[in-house]
């Protein structure tokens, strides 16, 4: 293996790269190939450039694509504001990658060129439906020995959005979990189908909802327990059970309503939503007043129900190297799979973005690039 001290000639020398991007937002009509899209550049000494081989889809990037959280995004990528607007584009969607180091800037300590890695990529960074990303070396991990890329792809943006629900807002960890009840709103797609199985690694008993049709399957992934929500309310069994100690909540709407009366008060219980409004509040109000507004509407509810003695919380994606080591030792171990539903070529980007829209996951969708 090469040290990571100083950049390859090789891609220093390219000026451009094979991607998909769009140039404005809208429907997946506004999704382009091109040869020419601008080549990474390492900006500061701790970033690596990565030959992407996988790339994962999510349903952020459906959102993304039309426009979604772009004001928040717009102040990650510039807090100064100096650029004008639309300076984003052309823009490469993508938040999953598996690969290949190709370049280390000079601060990268443990990673080599060749390495084999793999990232979620923070939605304001360039993604990976690219032939190359640039991404910083705390966001990577080494990718599971047991894995292919394809398979590598499916998992980083869920798994780090999992652990930071429920390691890092849940409290949960794998010292604490044994006999913790909990239930996942929407264990079928992406981020249920890993909860389910890092929960169970880790010996907490699972009651997942989900469609009557998806209940074999998540089954299989080691759910103990599982509620068909077509049938009716699915408040109305869930109801019927022991009560939680939390409830990661993937599917939102009127949830928050009767979910945490489900939750054992007075115990430090925890429901943790991913489906948040942030970034619909930032996108409509604009940053400081979007700000303000999820402030006061989540520690309102916040105060609302540690009245009644249970915890309310938002979760949200964080890119975390670290986190994916973690889950790379478990896949390596056998304790957790990924579950790719469909492949795709990387000529096939906009009927691959089409599954994803279409809803109804089960599993990932993952884009073969390199
Ligand atoms: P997916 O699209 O992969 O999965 C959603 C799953 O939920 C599907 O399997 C769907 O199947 C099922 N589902 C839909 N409606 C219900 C329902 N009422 N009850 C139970 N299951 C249902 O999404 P992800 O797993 O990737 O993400 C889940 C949610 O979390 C999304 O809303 C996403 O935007 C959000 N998210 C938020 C993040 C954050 O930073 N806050 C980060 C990542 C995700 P079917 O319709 O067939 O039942």
């Amino acid at each position: 293996m090469l040290p990571c001290l100083q950049l390859r000639t090789s891609s220093r020398s390219m000026t451009v790269m094979p991607a998909w991007v769009i140039d404005k937002y809208g429907s997946n009509d506004v999704l382009r190939f091109t040869r020419n899209a601008s080549f990474p550049t390492i900006n500061y000494p701790n970033e690596v450039i990565i030959k992407v081989f996988a790339a994962g889809l999510n349903p952020l990037d459906v959102g993304m694509r039309a426009g979604y959280g772009s004001a928040t995004m717009s102040m990650q990528r510039d807090p100064l504001g100096m650029n004008q607007s639309g300076s984003e584009f052309p823009l490469i969607l993508g938040r999953d990658v598996s690969g290949v180091v190709m370049e280390c800037g000079l601060d990268v300590k443990y990673f080599r060129e060749r390495d084999e890695v793999w990232a979620a990529i923070p939605p304001w960074k360039q993604g990976s439906l690219a032939e190359f990303v640039v991404l910083s070396a705390n966001e990577i991990s080494l990718k599971p020995k047991s894995l292919s890329h394809t398979e590598a792809a499916a998992l980083p943006y869920v798994a780090a959005t999992a652990w930071s629900a429920l390691v890092n807002t849940g409290g949960l960890n794998k010292d604490n979990c044994t006999n913790k009840r909990v239930l996942i709103l929407g264990g079928s797609g992406g981020v249920g189908t890993f909860a389910i199985q890092m929960l169970k690694a880790w010996g907490a008993h699972v009651t997942v909802s989900c469609s009557l049709n998806a209940e074999r399957f998540v089954r299989e992934l080691g759910a103990d327990h599982t509620v068909d929500y077509t049938a009716g309310p699915v408040e109305e069994p869930l109801r019927a059970l022991q009560k939680f100690d939390l409830i990661l909540d993937n599917v939102g709407g009127d949830t928050e309503r009767w979910a945490l009366a489900l939750l054992k008060p007075w115990s430090g219980a925890k429901y943790v939503t991913l489906v948040t409004p942030f970034l619909q509040n930032t996108d409509r109000l604009g940053l400081a007043d979007g700000m303000m507004k999820t402030a006061v509407t989540v520690g309102s509810k916040a105060l609302k129900h540690l009245m009644n003695g249970v915890h309310y919380r938002w979760g949200f994606f964080a890119p975390s190297g670290p986190a994916l080591d973690e889950v790379r030792d478990m896949v390596d171990a056998g304790q957790i799979r990924p579950v790719v539903e469909e492949t795709f070529s990387f000529s096939q980007v906009p009927a691959a973005m089409e599954k994803v829209e279409k809803g109804h996951a089960r599993g990932k969708t993952v884009v073969q690039v390199g």
